[in-house]
């Protein structure tokens, strides 16, 4: 185990300790860490959501919140924004709160299904042949992945886009493209992403969507009068209507035989006295249930260093952790590594707060386990798509 002093200078700190464990890229315009978090959702103003979240430019007429880095870390739980959004006008809160229950179905579906979730899940599609689906030239696909490589956050329709022109009209692997997505995105999730992913390349719903001129003379009319391709526009038309054939059915999807692995613990489970918080990727934020339960102890984050040789992600992302713990070490006393966060459970007295992630059965011999900030409690019922999972959950 290695300590990593968070306190130091950043950039240096990426370039010393973490040279071999990522794959560059810098960092991004939205900062990491509580208090970037809370001022953020203090300045979060929903009015005008449910007409302009798929607006790409200009950029003064996004609707999207921009919110889902500290979503997807738990610095923001999925009901502290639920609640913050009561007073904003019904169909935008209604819009929003919607799309706060598709982040809680990806959790959900992961949770039950977990490593099933990188293969097709009910319709067959191209699945893993290698290439690049986005090729340079066009100003649209160059502008969203210039996005997502420089800052690491895109708007729901850009991510559409690029998932869809990969695998839809491209027709490379999908989960090629996924990887090459997460890697930057400072919001990546696997839920949230291979759902995306799933979701438009038709492989959850058996209609992938199209990607075609018209969406970018809609969503940013700006970018086709200055493409280069514009009297050439190779996504003119829709690609072909595909109709996909149905992938052997996943029983799990209808219902959950386990429904307590899924779920994870209800309350808190003691072993013994812990005499460590240590939090995880899934829950770095000052609400994580096992540090406001024991606000005295000592905090520790360890980076998984063999985990993050293999992902290669982006800096970006690492900043964003690095810039989460500078923050978190304002208020706890705080222990950061690289190292093996497996390894230092089995070997210390540790309250853990549980995370619906396959990785989390790792953790063995827990102190103290504390329950996940579900937004609505896990269903034994269909998960097969988000209707029906929510028609059974609302
Ligand atoms: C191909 C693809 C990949 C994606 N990868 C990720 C990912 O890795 N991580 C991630 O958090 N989201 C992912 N999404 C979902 C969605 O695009 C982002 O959550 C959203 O764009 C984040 O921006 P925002 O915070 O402004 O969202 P807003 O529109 O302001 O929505 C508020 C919050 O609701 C949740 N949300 C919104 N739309 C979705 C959705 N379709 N699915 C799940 N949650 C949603 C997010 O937590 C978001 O912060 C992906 C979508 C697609 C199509």
């Amino acid at each position: 185990m290695k300590k990593i002093d968070v306190n130091a200078d950043l950039t240096g700190l990426v370039e010393k300790e973490f040279e071999s464990l990522h794959s560059g890229g810098g960092r991004s315009s939205i900062r990491g860490g509580q208090s970037a978090a809370d001022q953020a959702l203090s300045n979060l103003n929903i009015a005008g959501y449910s007409k302009n979240r798929s607006e790409v430019l200009p950029l003064q007429s996004r609707g999207a919140s921009q919110l889902s880095p500290y979503i997807r870390h738990n610095l923001l739980p999925l009901q502290r924004v639920w609640d913050h959004v009561a007073k904003a006008p019904f169909a935008d809160r209604e819009k929003y709160r919607d799309e706060l229950l598709w982040q809680e179905y990806a959790r959900h579906l992961y949770a039950r299904i977990g490593k099933r979730l990188f293969n097709n899940l009910r319709f067959e599609q191209v699945w893993d042949k290698p290439g690049n689906g986005w090729p340079e030239g066009m100003a649209c696909v160059d502008f969203a992945t210039s996005e997502l490589e420089e800052d690491g956050w895109l708007v729901n329709q850009s991510r559409m886009w690029l998932a869809s022109h990969w695998t839809v009209r491209n027709e490379f692997g999908w989960l090629h493209g996924q990887e090459e997505m997460y890697r930057h995105l400072i919001d990546g999730s696997r839920a949230a992403n291979l759902l995306g992913w799933q979701w438009t390349v038709g492989t959850g719903t058996g209609k992938p969507y199209g990607f075609a001129r018209w969406q970018v003379e809609k969503r940013a009319p700006q970018l086709c009068g200055g493409c280069a391709l514009k009297n050439r526009c190779p996504i003119e038309k829709f690609p072909n209507e595909l109709s996909l054939d149905e992938a052997p059915f996943e029983g799990l999807l209808l219902s959950d035989p386990d429904l307590e692995a899924t779920t994870g613990p209800t309350s808190v489970k003691e072993n013994k006295s812990p005499t460590t918080v240590l939090l995880t990727i899934d829950s770095m934020g000052d609400a994580d249930p096992a540090l406001v339960a024991n606000p005295h102890l000592p905090v520790v984050f360890i980076f998984n260093d063999g985990a993050l040789r293999k992902l290669q992600l982006s800096s970006k992302r690492i900043y964003f952790y690095l810039e989460t713990l500078q923050d978190l070490a304002k208020r706890r006393q705080l222990t950061v590594y690289l190292g093996d966060p497996y390894e230092f459970a089995q070997q210390n007295s540790v309250a853990l707060t549980y995370a619906p992630v396959p990785s989390f059965a790792k953790f063995k011999n827990l102190a103290e386990l504390h329950p996940y900030l579900w937004l609505r409690k896990p269903h034994a019922k269909s998960v097969r798509s988000f209707s029906a999972w929510r028609g059974k959950s609302a």
